[in-house]
């Protein structure tokens, strides 16, 4: 059996007795499953995985690896796309959540679920389903992702327009420190005006300034009523009008408002017969509608009525009548995320602009992207009720990898240049972790980067959790 280097025996070893049970993993063949991402183009073999099963248990790794400077590394689902939950090669012991994945309890009086970090999203959505209350986070990622990745990357989704981010949705969180003490801001309270607000601060701090190990979450009366619709319309600038009149027409019941341009339809239409054109003909732009809501309002009438007042922006649609309709409109959706790159590697982007710029900032984006780069394929499409993008890259099959790396720089540089001429984000969604981290140290104010040096040293001064995320290491800054 191949284990970790011998120089590593003793650590192994302590370890092993801080983490009894089978809670720490060190030979090859167990590692594999938590050196690699979702994605597949971030790898990292770590020094060991750690698998706490409690509180006390992370506690005592973290304080023993605080004392002996060990660097580490919390690791959820591994869906994140910013190659930050994989170790830094041979250098960090990832520590995995998976152990630490009960429901700790569901209030349905107070419409709040206690969830320990490790606990699968889906796990989560289903228990509170079972109480007649909403999660209401969702997204593709959701039976993989964990509760703990979801707070430390802020995690958004198709229903943020309505039910807003993790980071508005969580009550109260327990945390681990770096020093390995444990934080309880544990509770279910809606107002609480007593000092900081503390928990804001982990909440899509990517793993860098403790170790969420459970979380309080808001819940909402379970929807009785879900009403889906796909439509075609002639450019994003009517999608955009259409989103406009449903915020307002759709009576604060909009759940999501998903746009797909035509070349995203066309990759689902791949998969063959079972996928056809959905609409009778092409269109360039596709929005994806629901509508939810429980109590007495006749939910489909509204659908219908909204529908049938904004024939001048939509040309064509489709309503579901089953809920596996409903399911099926959707699928034109996720398989597209999934086969976007062929399988191979893509540029993902995830930016924002202000609502009322995105339609142009889809335009100027795509026109300079095709003048720059004609080779490369372009696949958009994203949660555009919040403004937020994804304006994706695929390169043309066969290209030399170095060449592949040299259009990602120069395509995300378009892109990135005209979100900062559009007063937008460079990530909306997905975080800095490593990959966005160059772009985004560029584009810093010197106050806000002294504001988060300063909290990272307060949190884990000897820059043991997560380090070179979001920030540079520690070298970097000469320490
Ligand atoms: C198909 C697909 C669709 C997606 N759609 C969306 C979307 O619509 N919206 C969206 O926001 N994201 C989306 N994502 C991104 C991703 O799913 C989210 O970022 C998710 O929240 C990551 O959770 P995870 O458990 O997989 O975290 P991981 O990938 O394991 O980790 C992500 C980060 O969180 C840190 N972390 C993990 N657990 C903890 C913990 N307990 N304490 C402290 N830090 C921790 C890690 O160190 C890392 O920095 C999508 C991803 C995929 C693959």
């Amino acid at each position: 059996m191949n284990v970790v280097p011998p120089t590593s025996a003793s650590l192994t070893s302590a370890l092993a007795g801080v983490l009894p049970n089978g809670g720490l993993l060190t030979a090859t063949q167990d590692l594999a499953r938590y050196s690699r991402d979702w994605s597949g183009d971030h790898f990292g073999r770590p020094l060991a995985v750690a698998r706490p099963a409690s509180v006390e248990e992370m506690s005592a790794l973290m304080r023993y690896c605080h004392a002996q400077r060990i660097p580490v590394v919390p690791q959820g689902g591994l869906t994140g796309l910013v190659g930050a939950a994989v170790a830094a090669d041979g250098g960090e012991i990832v520590i995995s959540l998976e152990r630490m994945n009960r429901i700790r309890s569901i209030s349905p009086i107070d419409f709040a679920m206690v969830v320990e970090a490790g606990c699968i999203l889906e796990d989560a959505k289903r228990a509170a389903e079972q109480s007649d209350c909403l999660l209401p986070i969702t997204f593709g990622a959701q039976g993989s992702c964990r509760i703990g990745g979801n707070v430390a990357t802020n995690a958004g989704g198709f229903n943020v327009l309505r039910y807003g981010m993790t980071r508005d949705l969580v009550l109260g969180l327990e945390v681990v420190l770096a020093d390995g003490r444990v934080w309880n801001g544990l509770k279910v309270l809606r107002k609480d005006n007593r000092g900081y607000d503390l928990k804001q601060i982990f909440i899509g701090s990517e793993g860098t300034l403790g170790v969420v190990t459970a979380a309080a979450l808001k819940l909402f009366p379970k929807p009785t009523q879900i009403e889906t619709a796909l439509v075609g319309l002639r450019s994003v600038e009517d999608a955009m009008a259409l989103y406009a009149r449903a915020r307002r027409d759709c009576s604060d019941l909009l759940t999501a408002f998903e746009l797909i341009l035509r070349g995203g339809i066309e990759i689902t239409m791949r998969e063959g017969a079972d996928f056809p054109d959905p609409l009778d003909k092409a269109y360039p732009a596709y929005v994806l509608i629901e509508v939810s809501s429980g109590g007495l309002i006749d939910l489909s009438a509204m659908l219908l009525g909204f529908l049938g007042g904004v024939t001048d922006l939509v040309e064509d649609g489709i309503v579901a009548s089953t809920r596996a309709q409903a399911e099926r409109l959707w699928l034109y959706r996720e398989i597209m995320v999934e086969r976007q790159g062929r399988g191979g590697r893509y540029l993902r982007t995830d930016v924002s602009v202000p609502i009322s710029k995105l339609a142009d900032f889809v335009t100027d984006a795509l026109f300079e992207l095709q003048r720059a780069r004609p080779d490369a394929l372009a696949v958009t499409y994203g949660h555009v009720g919040d403004g937020n993008i994804h304006l994706n890259v695929v390169p043309p099959e066969g290209m030399a990898p170095d060449a592949v790396e040299h259009l990602f720089e120069e395509a995300e540089a378009v892109i990135f240049a005209i979100v900062d001429r559009y007063g937008g984000s460079i990530s909306a969604e997905h975080g800095i972790g490593r990959v966005k981290q160059k772009a985004f140290l560029e584009r810093i104010d010197p106050v806000t980067l002294d504001l988060a040096a300063g909290i990272k040293e307060a949190f884990d001064p000897r820059h043991l959790l997560s380090n070179g995320r979001i920030l540079a290491t520690r070298a970097d800054h000469g320490l």
